[in-house]
């Protein structure tokens, strides 16, 4: 066995994949598996599946799937060898040195940010340099332990501080304009550091990783106020949220987690007690960060400032909800707040307590603001219905919908019935049960095929006469001969071949998707006395098929011919 096998089986046998998922998914046991709502596309009905026999998952919806450690790489974003690693070190397994390019640029770059945090760190705690930096996070509020708890720190007033430490420590120049630390001026070699004379709040990944940096300035008649790194192969806007590494156990625990708009809001939250927080970095709600937040959370609470953007924020951020079942609530401060003149001003109980009073549900919210200047105009009716019915369509439960129908109802004065029939032509638009229809499908087509791949995967022993009488030439689907074909390769050097082994050793995602749902539900399943008349079946029609073959071949060889014909009804084929 290799090395990297040698790793991966440790790491197989160290870790549980419900555990695992568990942390990132909500999970409920159906039968023998777990269901939640899938990580990798929306969805309001869960079809992301667990099965802790095989220790694999399936998405019956977008057909994502494998085992922890393709769930690994596709949640966090990461090569095969950072998901070992990241995996091996959770499990506590020792590896060697193992590495690809790209991981290894990405570890450098955390690495770099690592560097300038703690650099930052330590400019603010001097006694010189962090002075008035530490004087403006006092009169914000902020103590120092939750300066160290959430590691804030200060870039100096100065062109070339980080630039300078760079070099000392004789770090790639390149790598940490990547990183978004420094910038080259346009056409020359020359560098300057891009943060400077800011207060800086690491923004971390999920597991507690500086991705990048968010900036904020203490003078106030500069421009921009908030600086963040750019884009960067670590560092995606739309994929992160802020404070969630420290934040997801208590969103967790509450099953509901507030939403703010920047760090500073975020950091009011936590200074109060709010432990249940995450923020945007300056950018709209994107549906990646709402399919994030189902994992953690069942209701979402948003706080949108109480001005014209903070509105058609809200507005903006309703389909993204619908689209996800996430049920959303909207609070919009006092006119002139933010959450952290908010908390200042009234404390945290006036804070929870107008969370649970005022809080609207997304969908009502957005219905006051349509009609916001009085009454609506009898032309503009059906355009709002229009606007709502998509994702009223969208709402699962049967009895919230009904709510929203009767106020928007009251709302246009439309009567409830033509709304509802409206809702139903949008259902019946709809497709069908993609279970239903792979079931469909499955039974026409592919039975034969079917059975050939559940002898081969249930009952190794049938393989060598499954070989030798070519029941290979019986299947049609290109897929299911993938898989057949791969069986029989592995077993001609291995007897011992599990299912959980071939779906690991097939190259295509397609037919791994495949086996993934075949095992699930095989559709056809033999008992042991069986076996036996289901190969002789098989032989019989693969003789028939050979033989049809050879007379297609024989055309115009009448002798030939005839020789066939006989053999064929000798044989009572
Ligand atoms: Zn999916």
């Amino acid at each position: 066995m290799s090395n990297l096998s040698f790793i991966k089986e440790e790491i197989k046998n160290a870790c549980d994949i419900v555990e695992l998922i568990g942390q990132f998914v909500q999970l409920k046991k159906v039968g023998k598996n777990y269901v939640g709502l899938c990580p990798f596309h929306s969805e309001k009905k869960p079809s992301f599946t667990v099965n802790p026999e095989r220790q694999i998952f399936h998405c019956y919806g977008c057909k994502k799937g494998g085992d922890i450690f393709k769930f690994w790489m596709e949640y966090h974003n990461v090569s095969f060898f950072e998901a070992i690693k990241d995996l091996a070190e959770r499990y506590n397994i020792q590896i060697q040195e193992l590495s690809d390019e790209e991981s290894e640029k990405r570890e450098k770059l955390f690495e770099l940010n690592e560097i300038a945090g703690s650099f930052f760190r330590e400019m603010l705690f001097h006694p010189d340099i962090g002075k008035r930096a530490r004087e403006y996070l006092r009169k914000r509020g902020i103590s120092k332990e939750l300066i160290h708890e959430i590691g804030i720190g200060y870039a100096p007033d100065s062109w070339d501080s980080l630039y300078k430490l760079f070099l000392k420590k004789r770090i790639d120049i390149k790598l940490a304009v990547e990183a978004g630390l420094l910038v080259q001026k346009e056409g020359k070699e020359e560098y300057y550091d891009r943060f400077r004379n800011r207060i800086m709040f690491p923004i971390f990944d999920i597991r507690g990783r500086i991705v990048g940096f968010g900036g904020r300035t203490i003078e106030e008649d500069i421009t921009p106020k908030y600086l963040n790194t750019p884009e960067t192969p670590i560092f995606h806007k739309g994929n992160l949220l802020y404070g969630i590494n420290f934040s997801y156990k208590s969103i967790r625990e509450e099953k509901k987690v507030i939403i703010v708009e920047g760090y500073m809001d975020w950091i009011a939250l936590k200074r109060h007690g709010i432990e249940n927080g995450v923020a945007t970095l300056g950018t709209a709600l994107t549906q990646n960060h709402i399919r994030r937040l189902k994992g953690y959370a069942e209701e979402a609470i948003v706080i949108f400032d109480s001005d014209e953007a903070g509105k058609k924020a809200a507005l903006r951020s309703f389909p993204l909800f619908a689209n996800e079942g996430m049920p959303a609530k909207v609070v919009i401060l006092p006119e002139g707040h933010d959450p952290d003149t908010f908390l200042s001003q009234f404390g945290k109980e006036a804070f929870l307590n107008l969370l649970e009073n005022s809080a609207k549900p997304l969908l009502d919210f957005c219905l006051h603001m349509q009609i916001k200047n009085g009454k609506i105009k009898d032309e503009e009716k059906s355009q709002v219905l229009k606007n709502f019915l998509q994702s009223l369509s969208f709402i699962q439960d049967s009895l919230t919908q009904g709510i929203y129908v009767s106020k928007i109802s009251q709302f246009l004065s439309i009567r409830e019935d033509i709304i509802w029939a409206e809702l139903q032509k949008i259902k019946q638009g709809k497709g069908s049960d993609l279970e239903e229809e792979i079931k469909k499908e499955k039974s026409a087509k592919l039975i034969g095929d079917l059975q050939i791949l559940s002898l081969a995967l249930f009952h190794p022993d049938a393989i060598p006469r499954l070989i030798t009488s070519n029941a290979k030439i019986l299947i049609n689907d290109s897929v299911i001969k993938e898989i057949i074909e791969a069986i029989f390769q592995e077993y001609k050097k291995n007897r011992d071949i599990t299912p959980e082994y071939i779906h690991e050793i097939l190259p295509d995602e397609k037919a791994k998707a495949f086996l993934r749902e075949f095992l699930e539900r095989p559709f056809i399943v033999y008992e042991e006395e069986e076996v036996e008349q289901a190969i002789l079946d098989i032989e019989r029609k693969a003789r028939k098929k050979e033989l049809l073959n050879c007379l297609k071949e024989k055309k115009g060889d009448i002798k030939g011919q005839n020789e066939l014909i006989k053999i064929l009804r000798r044989g009572g084929i």
